[in-house]
């Protein structure tokens, strides 16, 4: 299940052979917030949200089933560790995957998505990365302020898949990382014919 300590991935990374068990890195981009944290946590398998290692950015490793293939995926939640431009940078290049997330109860969050999407098409020209984004909180239903018309909708302007998740009721979070796996197989598969 899912461990919690930052370095833990380097050896799930060296072992086993390449073929057999793929490892997909996983980044996770957004405003603070938004719930990228209790996202992670969800994929993790952590229940207790005041787990102690919640600040200092963690990555998350984990195999899931998808279409009876077992993917391995290391879940890194570093993008707000510290502000460096370096760290930043090394996110954008880093990730065979990106999940954008907003909240779905806060605009600028929305706003912010967007840029992301942009500084992310920027730094990764030329490669076609799999990115989600992902409006989260959809419990929060009286103080929603970005519709799922309009989450959808920036989805198809940025050539992306888009849904919607709570992660305080664990809606929706398996889907959006079974997507994103079949998102990483689906490109691979096409790069290889
Ligand atoms: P991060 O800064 O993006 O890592 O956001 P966090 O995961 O730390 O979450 C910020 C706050 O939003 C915390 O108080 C969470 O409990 C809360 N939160 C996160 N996801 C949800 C959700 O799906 N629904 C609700 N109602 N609250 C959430
Ligand atoms: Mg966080």
């Amino acid at each position: 299940r899912g461990s919690c300590a930052s370095d833990s991935s380097d050896s799930v990374i060296s072992t086993g052979s390449e073929a057999e068990s793929q490892v997909y890195k996983v980044v996770l981009l957004g405003e603070h917030g938004v719930g990228k944290s209790s996202l992670a946590r969800v994929f993790g398998g952590i229940e207790d949200a005041a787990h102690d290692c919640d600040e200092a950015g963690n990555a998350y490793d984990r195999s899931i089933m998808v279409d009876e293939d077992e993917a391995f995926i290391v879940l890194y939640d570093i993008w707000e560790q510290d502000n460096s431009q370096w760290l930043k940078e090394q996110c954008m290049r880093m990730g065979d995957a990106y999940i954008i997330v907003y909240s779905v109860t806060d605009k600028s969050s929305f706003e912010k998505a967007s840029e992301l999407r942009i500084q992310l098409r920027r730094a990764r020209q030329s490669e076609n990365i799999p990115i989600i984004l992902v409006g989260n909180k959809s419990d929060l239903v009286r103080s929603r302020e970005v519709s799922v018309d309009e989450g959808s909708a920036c989805a198809v302007v940025f050539d992306c898949k888009f849904i919607e998740t709570s992660a305080s009721l664990h809606h929706n979070v398996q889907d959006l990382f079974e997507g994103i796996v079949r998102q990483i197989r689906l490109r691979k598969d096409s790069k290889e014919e």
